[in-house]
């Protein structure tokens, strides 16, 4: 339902969770957040209030540059701890989180599991990081190239934003469906559903368009369509207010 993304140069679970406290007017039921830090991936989710996370990281040492939260609206797999977004591809070095619904989850799942895949949950969207992580690995190619690849074998809608422990400098965000925004500021990005997340930052944003896939690192974008044309970003600036 709402997605939150950071990378940059000042901690992202601070900038996360109040991301996901600003998206909580849409709707939820339960919320979670992955975060880098020291090279290691570390995922915190609950079925619950976003509040829960924050009394969670009372007291923790929760540094690190990139992350990105989650507010979940279930619709595969009833509302509890395990069906919360970050999910994990089969090694758990990739972490996703989805809004909207991967239609053919049922057979791309059947087929995973038939690879040897074990899911965790009974989400359509983990199933979506397991089929990108064995594109990843078996395909020999980067992990934009991966996604997009992936992409090609779903129908549905989403807007999804994968983060990989192995390469803490980037996020990969797309969507088809579900809105998805980017705001640019310097040396850092941020990803969300909407822009409220992002306001207090930054005003220049970059709505990225269906069918769209972007390698978002500190100091650079790359925004490409899933034909693998690459597209020039138009940056806009916003006028809302707080
Ligand atoms: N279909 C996904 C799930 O049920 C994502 C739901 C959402 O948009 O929050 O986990």
């Amino acid at each position: 339902c709402g997605i939150v993304g950071y990378i940059g140069h000042r901690d992202a679970w601070p900038i996360v969770l109040k991301g996901l406290k600003r998206l909580e007017y849409r709707g939820y039921d339960s919320a979670g957040i992955s975060l880098i830090s020291e090279n290691r991936l570390s995922i915190y989710k609950k079925v619950g209030k976003v509040q829960e996370l924050e009394n969670f990281s009372e007291g923790r040492n929760l540094s690190g540059t990139i992350g990105m939260g989650h507010t979940r609206w279930a619709t595969h797999g009833i509302p509890s701890d395990r069906n919360s977004h970050p999910h994990t591809s089969n090694d758990g070095r990739l972490t996703i989180i989805h809004n909207g619904i991967i239609e053919n989850y049922a057979i791309l799942k059947e087929e995973l599991v038939s690879r040897g895949h074990v899911f965790n949950s009974d989400t359509d969207t983990e199933v979506l990081i397991h089929l990108i992580g064995e594109i990843y690995k078996k395909e020999n190619v980067d992990l934009l190239e991966a996604v997009r690849l992936s992409l090609h074998q779903v129908s549905g809608a989403y807007a999804i934003v994968i983060m990989d422990e192995d390469q803490p400098e980037q996020l990969i965000a797309a969507r088809k469906g579900s809105p998805l925004v980017i705001g640019v500021g310097a040396g850092e990005y941020f990803i969300a559903s909407d822009a409220t997340p992002i306001i207090e930052y930054t005003k220049n944003v970059i709505y990225l368009n269906d069918n769209e896939i972007a390698l978002v690192k500190r100091e650079e974008l790359v925004i490409k369509r899933l034909d693998n044309v690459v597209q020039t970003p138009y940056i806009q600036e916003l006028e809302l207010k707080l």
